[in-house]
């Protein structure tokens, strides 16, 4: 069996990766712009050379009215016979498209044999041309499916009103869109190939942090989790994914510490009353003589059984407590009855340590929380602050409402803790080296207090010197609804 994280292995078939997904939605996108773009093109064209081809069949409307001449029912075109360019005009208007029939379509005029392939309109047809009040403008199809354009209206002479069409072909015209589309066309695989080959490499370099990112993770393991990744100063998501990468790693880092640094502190807290429990013991088969040297082993063991047995209890209880298996059991608590009844409890053990315990607490102070575990946090910073405070010493313990929390102190005027221990006074098994605790304590206390606080959404805050002093400040939500009235 093989053991260790299954690798990823470099992207398994190209077809799936990013890369080509990416390399394939920039060529889809380019080939719908440049398709849709050679339409818009060529549909320009084509407007552009009609709107042309229109303007010159305006011209040639005005031309026809100028030479053309009604009289007697017969169409007359005047114009100077002499004049070679003049006659070539007329001989062009008469010969493309071109139709003049009496207002009511009945009798053609005249007629130009072009004219006839796309077909002389009826009598109907030119009615209802003419019941329009603009000039017509029509696309019509000759005898050989070749697009015409015709304009039609009517023309006055001699106070008659006649219908008039001409027309001109739009092949050439045609072509000229057609053609453009077909190059286009043709040519269009070559710039989708060269998008397709542009967004690869586009999107190979933009996923080259990502690839890198997935190498370094690769690497990862509780025992290499020195690997940082230099961002690439550009600012964007994948720095900021980066950045985000090299902090998890750092977090996870800082974790892993955390543990091994906790599995050594437990082992050397277990070992050592088990080290004195096996010396009393070994000591107590080899060397007592009476019953009553093997009773004071015993005995001494037992205080060590007794050790071991709470530091096991509690780390138990603090690691369920820290992984959310010890809920809250919420409810308004008076806070102010709650530290004055601890107050009382502690002040016999106060006299004995020679410690003056004194409270500033206000009749009532409501904080939202769990009574067994606000009364053991008020038990640890109070036990802690007679302890470490000595003969002569006073300690205080004070509680003030505020807007929307309320505070907790406990201040002395004992040890202190010097500053370069402060920020490590939390953490479990820690005790501030040097200080003088007759009850060598567990060093797990303040460790509850910290989570006690951060169950309830509060903070704690400790000021203190060598020497002069220490205080514990803590905040906790006040309560919304009245306290619970206990039976006693
Ligand atoms: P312990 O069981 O040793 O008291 P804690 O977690 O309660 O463990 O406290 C951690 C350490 O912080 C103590 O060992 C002590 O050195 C220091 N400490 C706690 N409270 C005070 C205080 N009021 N004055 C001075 N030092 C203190």
């Amino acid at each position: 069996m093989k053991l260790g994280a299954p690798r990823i292995s470099a992207v398994t078939s190209v077809t799936k990766g990013l890369r080509f997904r990416l390399m394939l939605s920039y060529v889809l996108f380019f080939t719908v712009l440049l398709v849709t773009m050679g339409f818009i093109f060529r549909e320009t064209i084509r407007t552009l050379l009609e709107k042309r081809m229109s303007k010159v069949i305006d011209e040639e409307w005005g031309s026809v009215k100028g030479y053309l001449k009604i009289e007697r029912g017969q169409a007359m075109w005047m114009y100077d016979s002499a004049d070679p360019e003049e006659a070539a005009i007329v001989e062009g208007l008469r010969r493309s498209y071109y139709i003049l029939t009496t207002l009511d379509g009945k009798k053609v005029l005249e007629v130009s044999n072009s004219y006839r392939t796309i077909g002389v309109e009826t009598p109907q047809e030119i009615t209802q041309l003419l019941s329009q009040p603009q000039p017509q403008w029509r696309i019509r199809t000759d005898s050989r499916d070749q697009k015409v354009m015709v304009r039609s209206g009517t023309m006055v002479d001699s106070g008659q009103t006649y219908f008039l069409a001409i027309g001109r072909s739009l092949d050439e015209d045609q072509e000229l869109p057609d053609t453009f589309a077909r190059y286009y066309f043709a040519f269009l695989p070559v710039l989708i190939a060269i998008s397709g080959l542009l967004g690869w490499y586009t999107a190979g370099k933009a996923l080259t942090p990502v690839i890198e990112l997935a190498k370094t993770a690769q690497d990862v393991s509780s025992s290499n989790l020195n690997v940082s990744i230099p961002t690439r100063g550009a600012g964007d998501e994948l720095d900021h994914l980066i950045v985000t990468f090299n902090n998890m790693v750092e977090r996870l880092r800082n974790g892993i510490e955390q543990i091994r640094q906790f599995s050594t502190d437990v082992s050397h807290e277990l070992r050592t009353p088990l080290t004195a429990i096996r010396g009393q013991l070994e000591v107590a088969l080899f060397t007592a003589e009476t019953t009553e040297n093997y009773k004071d082993a015993m005995v001494n063991a037992l205080q060590d059984v007794e050790r071991l047995s709470q530091i096991v209890r509690a780390l138990l209880m603090l690691s369920q407590a820290e992984s959310g298996q010890l809920p809250l059991l919420r409810q308004a608590v008076n806070l102010s009855a709650l530290t004055l009844d601890i107050v009382d409890q502690f002040q016999i053990p106060a006299e004995e340590a020679q410690v003056s315990l004194v409270s500033d607490i206000p009749p009532e102070c409501l904080v939202e929380g769990d009574r067994v575990q606000l009364e053991r946090l008020l038990y640890n910073l109070l036990s802690n602050a007679i302890k470490y405070t000595g003969a002569g010493g006073r300690v205080k313990a004070s509680v003030t409402t505020h807007d929307d929390y309320v505070e907790l102190l406990v201040e002395d005027n004992g040890q202190g803790i010097p500053a370069e221990y402060l920020p490590h006074i939390f953490d479990r098994f820690y005790r501030v080296p040097g200080h003088n605790d007759p009850e060598k304590g567990l060093g797990l206390g303040l460790s509850f207090v910290a989570w006690i606080v951060k169950a309830h959404g509060g903070t704690i805050e400790v000021q203190s010197e060598a020497g002069k002093g220490s205080k514990f400040i803590v905040h906790l939500p006040k309560a919304s609804a009245p306290a619970v009235t206990e039976v006693a």
